[in-house]
């Protein structure tokens, strides 16, 4: 639980009693202002709050390195005993980059402070200074000097963390920041612009990942570029116009967006009046124009203690024996798809998502490699290939985000193994140890043969579970014995059943929507035998083979985050994937949901093509890719079928139809067809009719074997046990943080 702190500036509060009310979450100071603004004192009553102190550095440093390199540092080591009772972080530069910090005469100097030779200019000087002080005084807690708001301090020109013009001032520093800063960044983060009131700035986020939230961005690149799990003090930050009516608002919400975060260490507030009035001191005056300072102080001071959410980075043991260090989601998206094929069907992929995590964890609480890493790229831990990521299993990763597997509250071991050969292994067989409870051995759906350790989950025996329609929870609980999903007890119960009057039936609806959103939709499957006819007479005959529709699963617009795709896999008879070509079409006369669903029987085959899957998978895009708001007519393809016959040359292909929605609902699909062979008086299907009442996990497609009919089901996705409404803004947050890449 932690709180926003006070940036004491060189002068002395309005209103004394009102500081000392206030429990901060962290105190900066400039040196010389200690005494004056009771610093000490202020320490004294919170001994907990870290105290951060500001040393200014000589704007002629430039002139002489070495010289003020060596003197500024014994002038910081000269202040020590003064303060080292108190054990405060230090940072000894500020701002260097703007050009009156560094000695230039005018603004057209400007440029000259944001080149590589000033940074790397500026990164000798700031080691020289570093190194002469940890070498005499190794306990002072040294941080990384800020760098103006601005300027070309990290240069990125996205949110991925890419730096522009291929490099960033911090180049230069990122060595002596993991050797004498503890990785520990010091940062600004205003929004505003001095004098103007840009609300977007700081509530949207996108844009301000460029102003007030632009330290999550330089983590990236800290990640990125230089394997450095850093750490940030936000050190000054506000709008610059603090004279806007909701500034108080703006200042609460964006501690709370901040110190939700593990890497932010502290964040402080300029809050004080600045009464020696200096010309052009910005940052000491501006708060001087809100309009109710005490006020503002006051609210601030009763604001609630934030929750710190566990924001996880892994340090990943590359094969050449580089560290990479990564946020645990991102690295996951890069194992799912090393350890199972990313066509597999999405409760697997998701059981896979989960037990990787759990390992992963596992590993950052006791390192596999230590010192220097948690885990490495290669089956002696977890594969790891972020050339293997696709679509499908950045799905399964992202809609079990967070989520892991315990055992009596404590992380499970999350052994898994490619095949048990029909039955896993208890944990002390595999490996030898005392038994763990949740590691016991039991029965396989699948025979094997054995291949791995089998201890745990068997990827092979969860792909078959999925094929028979388990959820990635019951995969997990079946492998894992006894074992929680850590999300569980948040996971509101089903909705009530139709009766109610509260779901729409999807039988008659082309979809269903709670809360605004899609959870669910109809898809119309029509057999091959009434598909073909319709244009010859051709009739498959036992025993030929024609592509059956094995899987269709919907993505809901939670799921999807943005991907309109409809995702192809066409298998052999053996599950792996074959060359096909697909033929996908929409109707002609374009009318909406639902009323569109008949069109196809109505004779209004539409407009569509084939298209060349030469590996087995594909993606269409829904509409033009991106449905126009508010478009009742824009919808997606309709039908999609396998158009190769793998016998007489004719299509023989199962057809899904009927979908695709308006008004720009960003669901997406994954369908899946595979040969089969045509048997002669099979039954007919039995659709699920009525619908099931209770919103189970994804209804898989009921096994069609044949015969001339029609059948209509509907599709659930899993997600649809999570009540939207049930979402809090913070949850809500951390989605379009992962919309915009910013997670
Ligand atoms: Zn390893
Ligand atoms: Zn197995």
């Amino acid at each position: 639980m932690r709180r926003p702190g006070i940036w004491v500036a060189n002068g002395r509060p309005t209103d004394a009693n009102l500081m000392y009310s206030w429990t901060p979450g962290s105190v900066t100071c400039f040196m010389d202002y200690l005494g004056p603004n009771k610093v000490r004192e202020y320490h004294a009553q919170h001994p907990d709050c870290p105290v951060i102190i500001r040393f200014q550095h000589p704007t002629n440093w430039m002139d002489d390195v070495a010289v003020s390199a060596r003197n500024h540092a014994d002038y910081v080591l000269s202040k020590w005993p003064e303060i080292m009772d108190i054990d405060p972080y230090i940072y000894f530069a500020n701002e260097t980059n703007l050009w009156y910090e560094s000695g230039g005469n005018s603004a057209g100097d400007q440029w000259m402070f944001e080149t590589p030779e000033f940074y790397s200019k500026f990164a000798d000087w700031t080691h020289q200074v570093a190194d002469r002080i940890k070498a005499q005084q190794p306990d002072i807690r040294l941080v990384t000097p800020p760098f103006a708001f601005g300027h070309h301090e990290d240069g990125a020109p996205d949110d991925n963390g890419d730096p522009k013009d291929g490099w960033a001032g911090y180049d230069y520093l990122a060595d002596t920041i993991r050797s004498h800063f503890d990785n520990i960044i010091t940062f600004h983060g205003y929004w505003g612009d001095a004098g103007g009131y840009i609300p977007s700035r700081l509530y949207d986020l996108e844009e301000s990942s460029w102003y007030a939230f632009r330290w999550r961005r330089v983590l990236k690149l800290f990640e990125k570029q230089y394997g450095i799990r850093a750490r940030v003090i936000i050190d000054e930050c506000g709008n610059m116009d603090a004279a806007v009516p909701d500034f108080t608002d703006q200042c609460i919400y964006y501690a709370e967006e901040c110190l939700q975060d593990s890497r932010v260490l502290a964040l402080t507030y300029f809050l004080w009046e600045d009464p020696t009035e200096s010309p052009g001191n910005i940052v000491n005056s501006w708060v001087q124009r809100c309009a109710d300072l005490d006020g503002h102080v006051s609210r601030l001071a009763e604001m609630p203690p934030v929750e710190v959410e566990p924001g996880l980075t892994i340090r990943v043991l590359m094969p050449d024996g580089t560290v990479l260090v990564l946020p645990l989601e991102d690295y996951l998206r890069a194992v799912v798809p090393a350890e199972m094929p990313a066509r597999w069907l999405m409760e697997a992929l998701k059981a896979q998502a989960v037990a990787a995590r759990t390992y992963a964890m596992v590993a950052i609480d006791h390192p596999r490699h230590d010192p220097e890493a948690d885990i490495c790229s290669t089956s002696h831990c977890q594969n790891y290939n972020p050339a293997r990521i696709r679509d499908m299993s950045d799905a399964a990763v992202r809609v079990t985000s967070g989520q892991v597997i315990t055992y009596q509250d404590q992380l499970a071991n999350a052994y898994y193994s490619a095949n048990c050969g029909g039955q896993t292994l208890g944990n002390e067989t595999g490996f030898g140890g005392p038994p763990l409870p949740h590691l016991r051995p039991v029965a396989c759906i699948n025979p094997g043969p054995k291949n791995g350790h089998g201890v745990g989950m068997c990827q092979w025996g969860a792909h078959d579970m999925a094929e028979a329609g388990d959820d990635y929870i019951t995969i997990l609980k079946h492998y894992y014995t006894n074992v929680q999903l850590s999300t569980e007890g948040d996971i509101p119960p089903p909705e009530p059943p139709p009766g109610g009057g509260e779901m729409i039936d999807p039988r008659l609806d082309a979809y269903t929507e709670q809360d605004g959103k899609v959870v669910g939709v109809k898809m119309e499957i029509m057999d091959t035998q009434t598909f073909i006819s319709k244009w010859n007479e051709f009739k498959l005959k036992p025993g030929d083979p024609y592509f059956k529709l094995v899987n269709a699963q919907l993505l809901d617009e939670n799921e999807a985050q943005g991907n309109t795709g409809i995702h192809i896999s066409v298998q052999d008879e053996n599950g792996g994937l074959m060359p096909a070509q697909v033929w996908h079409a929409y109707p002609t006369t374009r009318m909406s949901a639902p009323s569109w669903v008949g069109a196809f029987d109505n004779g209004d085959q539409g407009a569509g093509d084939v298209f060349s899957y030469p590996s087995g998978q594909g993606e269409i895009a829904q509409g033009s890719g991106n449905f126009a708001p508010d478009s009742p007519d824009d919808i997606g393809p309709y039908l999609v079928a396998v158009y190769t016959d793998p016998g007489s040359g004719s299509i023989a292909s199962e057809c899904a139809y009927g979908f695709g929605l308006p008004h720009n609902h960003h669901v997406a699909y994954a369908l899946t067809f595979r040969i089969e062979r045509w048997q002669e008086g099979t039954p007919e299907p039995t659709p699920p009719d009525p619908i099931p009442p209770d919103p189970v996990p994804p209804v898989p497609i009921a096994p069609v074997q044949g015969g001339a009919c029609t059948g209509s089901y509907a599709i659930l996705s899993a997600s649809i046990l999570f009540s939207l409404d049930k979402l809090t803004v913070k949850q809500y947050m951390e989605i379009m943080r992962l919309v915009i890449g910013e997670a």
